[in-house]
């Protein structure tokens, strides 16, 4: 089982997919929890390069590639191996991400990111998607208090925001309005969730939802 979670920065993804593994933990039910970009030894030298405030001169077709190239290495070192030993795949952001960031965000064509991404991950889908949605104001004032997910390198300080953060609020809404487009489009797939609740009340929709799920 490929299991996915999405949404604006600051929204609680990475407190949630946590709480999720500590949950699978206590079952004693294999899994791997893994996060992009990054989540390989040369995906996380890729995820400094796209994250690092310095690099002002990333273009933005270089953006989408080396977020599809960090994917491409996850998926085939360790995404499918993990798989195909049965285990449950915990993954913090996937291809809805680079279709939100880069392809509402920045308006690239939506289109071709799913065609390199298709590629990139031999056509790999996730099985279920929790969406944690929050207002992109709501969201930067949250990031100001991390004390630091599963980020590296030295640009990722708490509190600290990256190259993609930094970007202006409009930005911050076109990837919200994208990834709310994706829920809808994707209702099979994707469970869209209040962000705004509490991490309580989020952790037990989550948690209701995903045994449900397994259950079939
Ligand atoms: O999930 P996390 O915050 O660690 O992601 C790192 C950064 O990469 C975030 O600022 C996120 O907005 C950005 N990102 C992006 N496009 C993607 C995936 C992540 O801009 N496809
Ligand atoms: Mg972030």
């Amino acid at each position: 089982l490929f299991i996915t979670f999405e949404g604006p920065d600051g929204a609680g993804k990475t407190t949630q997919i946590g709480r999720l593994a500590a949950d699978l933990e206590k079952r004693h039910i294999p899994y791997v929890l893994t996060h992009e970009p990054g989540g390989t030894e040369i995906g996380d030298k890729i995820r400094t390069i796209i994250l690092n405030p310095e690099n002002l001169r990333l273009t933005q077709k270089t953006e989408i590639l080396l977020y599809a190239a960090s994917r491409s290495q996850h998926v085939e070192e360790k995404i499918k191996p993990a798989l195909a030993q049965g285990k449950i795949v915990l993954c913090d952001r996937f291809i809805d991400a680079s279709i939100a960031y880069q392809g509402y965000g920045l308006g690239q064509p939506v289109e071709m990111i799913q065609s390199i991404n298709r590629f990139a991950s031999e056509g790999l889908t996730p099985d279920r998607t929790y969406m944690i949605d929050i207002a992109p104001e709501a969201g930067r004032s949250r990031l100001r208090e991390r004390s630091g997910g599963p980020e590296t390198g030295v640009t990722e300080a708490a509190g600290d925001l990256d190259r993609i953060e930094q970007r202006e609020l409009d930005y911050h809404r076109r990837v919200r309005e994208g990834f709310l487009t994706l829920s809808r489009e994707n209702k099979q797939r994707i469970c869209l969730i209040n962000g705004e609740d509490s991490a309580d009340a989020v952790f037990d929709h989550i948690l209701k939802d995903f045994h449900y799920f397994l259950a079939g």
